[in-house]
């Protein structure tokens, strides 16, 4: 297959890259991605492509779990009732009864590839996490996502029309007059197209590009910038879930210390060793995320600074290695132990809410082209994830990718151009984490409408200002930057204070003017819908 001519510095002038073709691409090896793959038939031939190995994902650093109303006390329309109160107004209610009602079949799902959740003499045990009004929460011991990603891509492994792709690295998305038709990679040094008749973004979100953030630094959000370039209806950048307890260890590295902790009774306290929660929120430590990583903030400056702990002492050393053994074994390995030392925590960016807009089938703006999991706004989370909602969103929807595929007629295959590539431009750009610091002083829990206003300039004064004729474009760092630009222009649109948004210049949620969400379209200015 030839397309117009491509020329964008990945190759000389006139040569087009070598082309293979797949009934079904899936960029991603998460649990979103693992899902599609082995949801779908298994006649199709499917590419399955990933940047890195399975443990840099945020699927395989999942701890607490996957909320399903499993408990006799429970019920799915208890469950988007939770869901619906975190987001904030925010959410789309088909999505969250599609995502709850559809929960017990995901769990059966993962269950039948193998997965194993802990159980207890009442049938499996359920966890409690903040904003979620019963235990609900199936786990595996506290590496629940280490064990699903196993599991799935044991799976994968196993089925020989899934051809994994690793160490590939998403460029562009190509396109042709009917829609989506294939993506362009890069793998060691060479540039290919992989082509197929539907295309499924399942790359993960863009926590990666704060600076302190419980994502690996690969969470930098590029199958968006993907799809942004190449005309995708964008939603909701400037939601960020923080999540409230995450530890800084002394290696530098920052450890998530999961909400399930508090679950079973972990408090938190302040420098003085009170406990200061119930002072901000009547479900105290339990509280929507949001407004935990907030009380802290304010708690911290009440105390002028210091630091904040998580004291989990009274649960007792032999639960907490039993019950919480991976997050055990990390903290002791860098001298923390949690029978008998706080922790000291701070609030970390943990999940990007905003993405790739989609339908119920997990369908883009873009005719063949797809996304789940954290790549896509799907509308269950509104301004605020409910706690445990993300590895079942991948696996409901990643569920209702697979479905729509089988049962729609593709795109046939014509000539792709590479309208989409040829949007980037090439930079030479600040070291990214000089951005990632930026960000974390400029987006962070609380936000300042002049702060995101220089932040603004800032990166359009890096990228006018570093302009490159030759070369390649540093394609992770271009990324970063575009998203980063995004978020912060939504950010600054959204003059009012909701669920993963915190204006100080606007602390109020605004419903009359703000119960919308912002909406970026390539070559368009930002709005709100
Ligand atoms: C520390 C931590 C704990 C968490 N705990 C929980 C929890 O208990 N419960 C819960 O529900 N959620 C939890 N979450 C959130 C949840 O894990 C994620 O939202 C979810 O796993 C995302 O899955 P995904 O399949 O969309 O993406 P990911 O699991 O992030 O996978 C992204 C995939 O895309 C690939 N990719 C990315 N960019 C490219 C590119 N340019 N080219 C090729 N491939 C690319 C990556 O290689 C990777 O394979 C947690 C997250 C973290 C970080």
């Amino acid at each position: 297959m030839k397309g117009r001519e491509y020329s964008n510095g990945m190759l000389p002038a006139g040569q087009y890259p070598k082309s293979r073709r797949y009934d079904v691409i899936i960029v991603g090896m998460g649990v979103a991605g693992l899902t599609v793959a082995l949801s779908l038939d298994k006649k199709l031939r499917i590419a399955l492509v990933s940047k890195n190995s399975l443990d840099e994902s945020s699927t395989y650093k999942a701890q607490g779990g996957m909320a399903v109303a499993a408990g006799t006390d429970d019920s799915a329309a208890q469950h988007a009732a939770d869901t619906l109160h975190v987001g904030k107004g925010l959410c789309s209610k088909e999505s969250v009864a599609v995502l709850t009602r559809e929960a017990p079949a995901a769990l059966d799902f993962l269950q039948t590839m193998g997965t194993r959740f802990c159980k207890s003499e009442q049938g499996l045990e359920l966890a409690r996490e903040g904003g979620h009004s019963r235990k609900r929460v199936v786990h595996h011991y506290d590496f629940t996502g280490r064990h699903i990603a196993e599991v799935l891509a044991r799976q994968t492994a196993g089925r020989s029309n899934i051809e994994c792709w690793e160490d590939t690295f998403l460029i562009d998305i190509l396109t042709n007059a009917q829609g989506c038709c294939g993506c362009l990679v890069k793998k060691k040094k060479q540039t290919l197209q992989l082509l197929a008749p539907a295309v499924v973004i399942a790359a993960g979100g863009y926590s990666g590009i704060f600076g302190r953030s419980t994502n690996s630094v690969a969470a930098n959000g590029d199958g968006i910038a993907a799809a942004y370039r190449a005309g995708a209806v964008i939603t909701d950048m400037e939601f960020v879930q923080f999540h409230p307890t995450a530890v800084t260890l002394p290696t530098g590295k920052v450890f998530l210390v999961s909400e399930a902790l508090r679950g079973e009774g972990a408090l938190l306290v302040n420098a003085a060793g009170e406990r200061f929660m119930p002072n901000y929120h009547e479900s105290a430590e339990l509280a929507p995320r949001d407004e935990v990583s907030r009380a802290m903030l304010a708690e911290l400056e009440r105390q002028q600074g210091g630091c904040l702990y998580l004291d989990a002492r009274a649960l007792g050393q032999d639960y907490l290695m039993e019950r919480f053994q991976a997050i055990y074994a990390e903290l002791a390995e860098h001298g923390y132990f949690m029978e008998k030392q706080l922790i000291p925590v701070l609030p970390t960016a943990h999940y990007t809410i905003g993405g790739i807009k989609t339908d119920l089938w997990g369908q883009s703006s873009i005719p063949h082209l797809y996304a789940c999991g954290e790549s896509a706004a799907t509308g269950v989370h509104g301004a605020n994830r409910l706690a445990s909602n993300s590895l079942l969103e991948g696996v409901v929807f990643g569920r209702r990718v697979a479905a729509h595929i089988h049962d729609n007629s593709r795109n046939p295959l014509q000539t792709a151009d590479f309208s989409a590539a040829e949007r980037r431009k090439r930079h030479s750009l600040p070291p990214v984490a000089l951005l990632r610091k930026k960000m974390d002083v400029t987006a962070g829990v609380v936000r300042q409408g002049r702060e995101l206003k220089d932040m603004t300039e800032w990166l359009h004064q890096q990228q006018e200002a570093n302009r490159q004729e030759e070369g390649q474009p540093d394609f992770s760092a271009d990324n970063a930057y575009l998203l980063a630009g995004l978020l912060v222009e939504a950010a600054l649109l959204r003059r009012e204070s909701r669920g993963g948004h915190y204006r100080a210049d606007y602390p109020v949620q605004n419903d009359r003017d703000f119960k919308k969400h912002s909406i970026h379209v390539w070559g368009k200015k930002v709005s709100l819908q």
